[in-house]
């Protein structure tokens, strides 16, 4: 998305008038509580950034950690991360994600307990290091919501198997985000076929009282 796209879309935003993000941005402040004070999302950021509560209760799990945020996007889960962790590692392939996600973690002033790498989370996942790894895949766009039960081999650029491999090299603390419709059997397999097998904790991630996604824990049995 060129800079000329982004202050239509910005434009378009502030009038209410993109009937393609609209439902997305009634909810901005839910997204962003601090949205007023300006934060950037691009349209792909509005489909996929992770509700504030939301991010703030997988933060909960990392108090002190090194987290990997694997596919940061425009920087909702990485702010909160920060905030609570000892640092973050904050990846995503686009450029512009990686802007706009510094500029956000600029705007709830956090930035510096992070650091943003553009780069492919497949490529650089040999060299990586920490104690949690947090991944938010690409679910396919809003369409995910359309199957009666969301595989893993849905997932994107990767099939979840391949996916949780690699990450799998890097922490046995893993935490995913996931479309509420997720098969929750293939969550129970990824954990039981690794070697050794991982414990699993299935959370229901809700806002307002409505099941919007599913996070899925998983984390080395204590000997
Ligand atoms: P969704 O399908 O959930 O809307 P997106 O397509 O927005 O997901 O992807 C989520 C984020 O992952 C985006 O910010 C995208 O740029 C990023 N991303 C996609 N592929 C990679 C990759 N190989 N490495 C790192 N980040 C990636």
């Amino acid at each position: 998305m060129t800079i000329d796209d982004q202050s239509h879309l910005k434009k378009e935003e502030e009038n209410g008038t993109n009937p393609k993000i609209n439902r997305y941005w009634i909810q901005r402040y839910d997204l962003f509580s601090r949205y007023d004070e300006g934060i950037q999302i691009d349209e792909e950021g509005w489909y996929s950034v992770t509700h504030e509560e939301i991010a703030i209760n997988h933060a909960e799990r990392c108090h002190g950690k090194v987290v990997i945020d694997c596919f940061a996007g425009v920087g909702g889960n990485t702010i909160q991360f920060a905030k609570v962790s000892s640092s973050v590692i904050a990846i995503d392939i686009d450029p512009m994600k990686v802007q706009m996600a510094m500029n956000n973690a600029n705007v709830y002033g956090v930035a510096n307990h992070v650091d943003f790498v553009v780069g492919d989370f497949f490529s650089l996942a040999p060299s990586l290091k920490g104690d949690v790894s947090f991944l938010s895949p690409p679910w396919g766009g809003p369409n995910y919501c359309k199957v009666e039960s969301f595989k893993m081999d849905m997932l994107q650029p990767r099939d979840g198997y391949s996916l949780f491999k690699i990450v799998q090299s890097i922490t046995p603390n893993i935490i995913m985000y996931l479309p509420k419709n997720v098969d929750l059997a293939q969550l129970e397999e990824l954990a039981s076929l690794s070697s050794p097998p991982l414990t699993l904790e299935i959370e229901e991630s809700c806002i307002g009282g409505k099941m919007i996604a599913i996070t899925a824990y998983f984390s080395r049995n204590a000997a």
